[in-house]
C-alpha cells in the first residue's frame, strides 16, 4: 500500500460517488441504485481510505469498501427502486429529499431515545448536546465535531449526518457542560463523542477540553474517534498534529487519564506505517488508547478478523475494550449478526488470544437499560438459555448480576429476547403489562 505522506485531507461526498463507483466497475443500474441509497443514508469518505485502505481488486466484497460505500441492497428494494426512478427521471432535489426523509423515518433514526431520554437539565432547562445515562459518565457532543473523516455504512448515529435538522444534537457552549458538572460531583468521566471530535482542529478542540482541567472531580477525559483508522495523518503530518499531542499531554499532566477510544473495524485499518507512527505519538503523550467496534455482517463477522485485530492492537500498545452488537437502527437488517453467532465469534476469538487481549468485553448491546453483555449459551434445568449481564446500567444495582433469556437463534437485539426462569428482565418494572421497550 502506498503512503499518503503529507497530502492534505480531502473528503469525498455523494457528489463524487458516481465517479468513485466507476472505479469499482459497476454498471449504470447498480450505480444508480447505490446513489439512491446515498440519498437516504450519509456517504462521506476520503482519499486515504479510497487510495490506501480499500483493495479495489476485491470490490464489492472488500471489507473496507463495504465499510464506507453504500450497497444497493442495504435498504428495502421498493424504496431503492422508487428513489432510483426519481433520480433517473431528473426529479428535483426537493422531491428526492421528501422520499428519502420518509424512508429514514422508517429506520428507527434514534434508537434508545437518543434525543429525549438522556437530556440532562440545569434547573428545568434541558441541555442539548449532552447525555447523562450512567451516574459517573457524561457524554458530550461538541457542535464542530458533528462529522467524521469518513462515515461507516453501519453507523448508529447516521441520522445526525443526513441534514435532518431536528435530528441533530450538539452543543457549542462548554460552560453549560462545566456548569452541569459542578452541580453533579458524581460525574468523574467526560466522554467527547459526535461525529468524531478529532475532526476538530486543535484550537477548537482545546476550547472544549481546557475548561474541564479545572474541575477537581474529573478522573478521565475520553475521546471517541475513528480518526486513527480513517485519517492517522491527524497525529503525524497534519499542521496541528503537534499541538494536538501537546493538548493530550496537558490533560495527562493535570493528573487525569486521557482515554483515546479508537474505533477499529478491521485489521486492514492498522496495517499502514502511518497508523503505527500515529499510535506511537499518541501513547508518548501518556494517553491510553482503548479500542472498540461493532460486529458487522459482511465486514468483520468472523473470529479470525477479531483475533488478528486484538493481537495487532496489543502489539501496538492499545488495549481492547468493547465488541458491540450492531444497534437497532438504520440498515440493521443488512448488517445484523444473530446474538448466538455473535457470542460464538467473540468466544472463538477470545479463546485464541493472550490474557493481555482479554481486557475486551462483549458482545455488548447498548440499549435503553444499559450495556447488556451476552455471556454465553447454557442448558439449565433442561432449557436452552442465553446467559446475560449488565456491564453498565442506569440503575447501578443491576450491574454484574447474571440473568437469562430464552435461547433464540434468530434474535439480533435485546428486544427480540424473552426472559427465562422469570416473568420479566431485572431492568423491567414489576407491573407485567408495562414492559419497557429496550
Ligand atoms: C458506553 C456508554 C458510556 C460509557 O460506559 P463505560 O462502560 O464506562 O465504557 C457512557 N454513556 C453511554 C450513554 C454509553 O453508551
Amino acid at each position: 500500500m502506498k503512503q499518503t505522506g503529507s497530502r492534505g485531507f480531502r473528503a469525498y461526498t455523494s457528489k463524487h460517488l458516481d465517479e468513485l463507483l466507476k472505479r469499482a466497475g459497476l454498471d449504470d443500474g447498480e450505480r444508480l441504485r447505490i446513489r439512491a441509497v446515498a440519498t437516504v443514508l450519509p456517504f462521506r469518505t476520503n482519499a486515504y481510505v479510497v487510495d490506501d485502505l480499500i483493495d479495489w481488486a476485491a470490490v464489492p466484497d472488500d471489507p473496507i469498501y463495504r465499510l464506507v460505500f453504500p450497497q444497493a441492497d442495504m435498504l428495502p428494494a421498493d424504496d431503492v427502486n422508487r428513489i432510483a426512478d426519481l433520480l433517473r427521471g431528473g426529479a428535483s432535489t426537493a422531491e428526492v429529499n421528501a422520499v428519502a426523509h420518509e424512508v429514514r423515518m422508517r429506520l428507527n433514526p434514534h434508537p434508545a431515545g437518543q434525543l429525549d431520554l438522556n437530556l440532562p437539565r440545569i434547573g428545568h432547562e434541558p441541555i442539548p448536546g449532552m447525555q447523562h445515562k450512567y451516574p459517573e459518565t457524561v457524554l458530550y457532543f461538541p457542535k464542530q465535531g458533528q462529522t467524521c473523516h469518513a462515515y461507516c455504512t453501519y453507523c448508529f448515529r447516521w441520522a445526525q449526518f443526513v441534514g435532518e435538522p431536528d435530528l441533530k444534537m450538539a452543543s457549542d457552549d462548554v460552560h453549560q457542560l462545566t456548569g452541569y458538572l459542578k452541580e453533579h460531583p458524581e460525574v468523574t468521566n467526560v466522554l467527547f463523542t459526535g461525529g468524531d471530535p478529532m475532526i476538530m482542529g486543535e484550537p477548537v478542540l482545546s476550547r472544549y477540553v481546557e475548561p474541564l482541567l479545572g474541575l477537581e472531580q474529573l478522573e478521565s477525559i475520553r475521546i471517541g474517534t475513528k480518526s486513527l483508522a480513517y485519517w492517522p495523518q491527524r497525529y503525524v503530518t497534519d499542521p496541528d498534529a503537534d499541538d494536538t499531542l501537546r493538548l493530550f499531554e496537558r490533560v495527562v499532566e493535570s493528573g487525569r487519564n486521557l482515554a483515546f477510544m479508537a474505533h477499529f473495524s478491521h485489521p486492514r485499518e492498522m496495517e499502514s506505517p502511518m497508523v503505527e507512527k500515529a499510535v506511537r505519538r499518541i501513547l508518548d503523550t501518556g494517553a491510553v488508547i482503548r479500542t472498540q467496534a461493532p460486529l458487522i455482517r459482511s465486514i468483520n463477522d468472523d473470529p479470525a478478523t477479531w483475533q488478528t485485530m486484538w493481537r495487532r492492537q496489543l502489539s501496538l500498545g492499545m488495549v481492547p475494550y468493547y465488541m458491540f452488537v450492531e444497534r437497532d437502527t438504520g440498515p440493521q437488517d443488512y448488517f445484523a449478526v444473530p446474538l448466538a453467532r455473535a457470542y460464538e465469534i467473540y468466544r472463538d476469538a477470545y479463546s485464541s488470544v493472550s490474557g493481555l487481549c482479554r481486557t475486551v468485553r462483549g458482545p455488548s448491546m447498548s440499549a435503553t437499560p444499559g450495556k447488556v453483555c451476552v455471556d454465553g449459551v447454557a442448558e439449565i434445568a433442561g432449557q436452552r438459555v442465553f446467559v446475560l449481564h449488565l456491564i453498565q446500567a442506569r440503575d447501578p444495582e443491576l450491574v454484574g448480576r447474571p440473568f437469562f433469556a430464552k435461547y433464540d437463534p434468530r434474535a439480533t437485539w435485546l428486544t427480540d429476547l424473552r426472559p427465562a426462569f422469570a416473568d420479566r428482565f431485572p431492568y423491567e418494572p414489576a407491573i407485567p403489562s408495562a414492559r419497557l421497550s429496550a
